[in-house]
């Protein structure tokens, strides 16, 4: 018997890419060396005290003094999964907005757990229309659950959720509100807004290794998930056992908690807690007014309004008579940036630049539109070379950072 030995496989170097795109952002240095620090027990007395930190940290975050705020060991997706195992039941109306592509997988969500999915459409780009949610529930009164996506990373549309989680309220009815896009990037205030369910992701904003997923529940979901008649039919997922690990106290083994992960975590999370929420939204802010005005001087225009314009994920029509899958390919292989392709029905008509996280800064920014423009014009498009960074570099001059102006040409 010979064993194989696969002796031509070495250890493996990604290579250094800017991260423009939907996610995973760039890490910052301080949060991937936290990742490396000794691997301890999941009931360690020192790490439950971190657990503890974490908790009052992802509060913080989310605006909110919810006891049971954590993070999921699983990527955003099961932080959706659990929102919807633990509070569907079956024969449960909710009503599901769908504009892109994350609120179609609430809809698979809500019926893989036996309930009836009521869906509100509204087309990919545009936020949720408030009146047609409110129709629905007019039509369904008994409805239980209100579910919607805060920030569409598909179109980089923004949502109203605060009017949407009033509509629910109105008609006591819960909300699950998938904020992984948004958080950290523009306001989410779990508290002020009345949100009951609300989930994120490491790996966007929040600029952590990808695989944790921010979660926080409203007393009024513990209730409803205690007193449930069937049992939650995800053993992993099942609230009421997590509780257990999660809780206040008397800890017991639920899995193996993500130890390093969550180190990273901590970390990015105490560097949230010192830059400051406000001032978080404001460098997304910032540098997507910079970004806007490069890539319309480029004549690539915004698939939003406006008025609902998501700053950390900025979708675009692609430049007519160019090849867009062409220019993805070589911004990544000449140059190792990332960009995000459209995707379902937009697959092909835009592109999607992220400015998430660590990856929000002006280097990014300025690198990208230069990288566009040599591309552009090498593939023939007539654009004026030097003007989208020149455009940008006056919109970063028009809003100077602590009160430091760039130098500007009189
Ligand atoms: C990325 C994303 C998810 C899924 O997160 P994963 O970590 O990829 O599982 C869910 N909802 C939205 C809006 C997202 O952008």
């Amino acid at each position: 018997m010979s064993i194989q030995s696969y002796s031509d496989i070495s250890s493996f170097y990604p290579p250094q890419r800017t991260l423009m795109g939907p996610g995973p952002s760039e890490i910052h240095p301080r949060v991937f060396s936290a990742m490396g620090r000794p691997t301890i027990g999941y009931l360690d007395p020192v790490f439950v005290d971190m657990m503890e930190e974490l908790k009052e940290l992802l509060r913080y975050a989310f605006q909110t003094k919810n006891a049971m705020t954590f993070p999921v060991s699983g990527p955003g997706s099961v932080g959706m999964e659990m929102c919807f195992v633990n509070m569907v039941s079956p024969g449960d109306k909710v009503i599901v907005c769908r504009n892109g592509v994350f609120g179609g997988r609430m809809i698979e969500n809500v019926e893989r757990c036996g309930g009836t999915a009521i869906v509100v459409e509204d087309p990919m780009g545009k936020p949720v229309d408030p009146e047609k949610v409110r129709e629905a529930f007019k039509k369904h009164p008994d409805t239980k659950i209100l579910a919607f996506v805060h920030a569409e990373t598909s179109t980089g549309v923004r949502s109203d959720a605060k009017t949407l989680a009033a509509i629910a309220q109105e008609y006591g009815a819960l909300t699950i509100v998938d904020t992984v896009t948004s958080l950290i990037g523009v306001p989410v205030l779990v508290d002020e807004w009345g949100l009951d369910a609300v989930y994120s992701g490491s790996q966007k904003c929040l600029s952590c290794t990808p695989g944790l997923s921010p979660i926080t529940f409203s007393d009024r979901v513990i209730e409803l998930v205690k007193n449930r008649k069937h049992k939650v039919q995800s053993w992993f997922m099942d609230l009421n056992l997590l509780l257990g690990y999660w809780g206040e106290s008397n800890r017991t083994y639920h899995h193996t908690a993500p130890t390093n992960s969550l180190y990273s975590l901590h970390e990015a999370l105490v560097m949230l807690r010192d830059e400051g929420l406000e001032a978080s939204w404001a460098r997304h802010r910032r540098n997507h007014l910079a970004l806007k005005a490069g890539l319309e001087t480029l004549g690539l225009s915004y698939l939003v309004d406006e008025e609902y314009r998501l700053p950390q994920m900025n979708a675009v029509y692609v430049m007519p008579g160019i090849d867009e899958k062409e220019v993805r390919h070589r911004l990544l292989e000449e140059m190792n940036i990332e960009i995000g392709a459209g995707l379902g029905p937009l697959a092909g008509k835009i592109w999607r630049f992220g400015i998430m996280g660590y990856s929000c800064k002006m280097e990014n920014v300025m690198l990208c539109l230069c990288a566009l423009e040599s591309v552009f014009d090498n593939m023939g498009a007539k654009i004026e070379i030097g003007a989208a960074e020149a455009a940008a570099y006056h919109a970063y001059a028009a809003r100077p950072l602590n009160n430091k102006p760039l130098k500007t040409a009189a």
